[in-house]
């Protein structure tokens, strides 16, 4: 039996993930099926509350080897492969709107809460992480499915909660959350951030730790929510090795969540148009100097090879990576992903590939006369000429500029970049 849940938190309190703790607690009599899901929606869409996470767990009753993915206090948390026998729905239903009315931070939210006996069709996941999906659509998917619902406020969580059941991971990462003893809510978080910084060379199928160019944890919240700290990875394994190494506060409770974080899964390769509130890859070239406006934004031009033109920005919070798109020439030959944006429909850039780069020629010096000295300048774009014998010259002395970037690729620095996004470690 699918629980599903979204939309509960508020900007800088609680967290839809710490509800899967309590969801777990509302159920001791029955196991966890395979992993609690934390899956990344659409994070183009314009109402989400921060990353966009919706959650689901499978309960039911455990058969075949299960493997430690948690603690509560003293209690592991163990995940089983199948399940035998189901919880009725109706008592699920109650029980788990009790856990949402108790811990949603209704005055910030519209929570929507799912009980499915059955997997919706994958489709309706992809819907959810590429586009924007309308509330009636799922409630449709809910009642064809015999599912139940329950919601708060207007309930766009169902959007989320449902399509977080109907995810099925091919491309996968793993999540390990901690979570702080009540008391220390609010409170300034004990932990080592030497060791974090230590995390990506000492455990290195883990990923965004530390954000070195802003001197910045990635792996600590910087909100009052009951998140101690979450390491993210390719093997659950090493994020428990990896979570022992940190020195901290003792947590209240930690949990391994399966996710699409790092997948890219929100990217449409395969487009004609381009809409806002998604997010594409695009290839193309470079169609001419890159600019900067007021605020730090760097934006270039782009011909897509299915003939689209469009702008693309690197934004100020993207620090360095700004760098690179200056680099770049006309001519370059690039593959750039990103979110469009409903004003201007510019393309906000998440990642670039340089696939090759053209030549280009930069002025050397003035042109030389026959006669020996150096030309002038008549004026913009008028030529040269020389003061001597008056002989004229349309072009100065060029020569190949040496570019500072090279074909490959980059991205911003960890705090800068989505949790779908895949980081460039993992597409080695
Ligand atoms: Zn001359």
């Amino acid at each position: 039996m699918f629980i599903g849940i979204d939309d509960t938190d508020s900007p800088n309190y609680m967290c839809t993930t710490f509800l899967i703790i309590e969801l777990i607690k509302a159920f001791p009599e029955w196991d966890l099926i395979g992993m609690p899901r934390l899956v990344r929606l659409n994070p183009a869409v314009p109402w989400k509350t921060r990353g966009n996470a919706a959650l689901a767990i499978n309960i039911g009753r455990g058969k075949g080897d299960c493997r430690m993915i948690g603690m509560l206090g003293n209690r592991s948390i163990l995940s089983y492969p199948r399940s035998y026998s189901e919880p009725n729905q109706e008592e699920v239903l109650e029980r788990a709107s009790c856990v949402v009315e108790k811990w949603a931070q209704k005055d910030y939210s519209d929570p929507g809460l799912v009980i499915l006996s059955k997997q919706p069709e994958e489709s309706l996941y992809h819907q959810a992480v590429t586009t924007i999906l309308e509330k009636d659509d799922v409630l449709r998917v809910i009642k064809e499915l015999g599912g139940d619902y329950f919601q708060l406020n207007n309930g766009r969580g169902l959007i989320g909660a449902t399509s977080a059941v109907a995810w099925r991971p091919k491309d996968r990462t793993y999540e390990l959350l901690t979570y702080r003893h009540r008391e220390l809510w609010g409170t300034e978080r004990v932990i080592s951030e030497q060791e974090i910084r230590l995390l990506d060379s000492r455990y290195p199928s883990t990923f965004n730790n530390f954000d070195f160019e802003n001197e910045h944890p990635a792996i600590i919240p910087h909100t009052n929510c009951p998140i101690l700290y979450g390491i993210r990875g390719d093997s659950a394994p090493d994020l428990i090795m990896a979570m022992l190494s940190i020195p901290s506060e003792i947590p209240e409770s930690w949990l391994l969540f399966i996710t699409n974080q790092g997948t890219d899964e929100h990217i449409i390769t395969d487009w004609k148009t381009l809409r806002p509130f998604s997010s594409y890859e695009v290839v193309g070239e470079v169609i001419g100097e890159p600019w900067t406006l007021r605020g730090g934004h760097v934006f270039i031009s782009l011909k897509s090879d299915n003939g689209i033109e469009l702008e693309a920005a690197a934004y100020e919070p993207t620090k360095s990576f700004r760098n690179v798109i200056r680099e770049l020439r006309r001519g370059d030959r690039v593959r750039v992903l990103g979110e469009v944006r409903e004003d201007y429909g510019t393309l906000n850039i998440e990642k670039l590939e340089v696939i090759q780069l053209a030549p280009s020629y930069i002025k050397k010096s003035n042109p030389i006369c026959a006669c020996g000295r150096y030309m002038k300048s008549i004026g913009t774009n008028q030529g040269y000429r020389c003061r001597v014998c008056s002989t004229r010259a349309d072009e100065a002395i060029m020569e190949l500029e040496k570019r500072s970037i090279h074909t490959g690729w980059y991205e911003p620095p960890v705090c800068s970049r989505r949790h779908i996004s895949k980081p460039i470690k993992r597409m080695l």
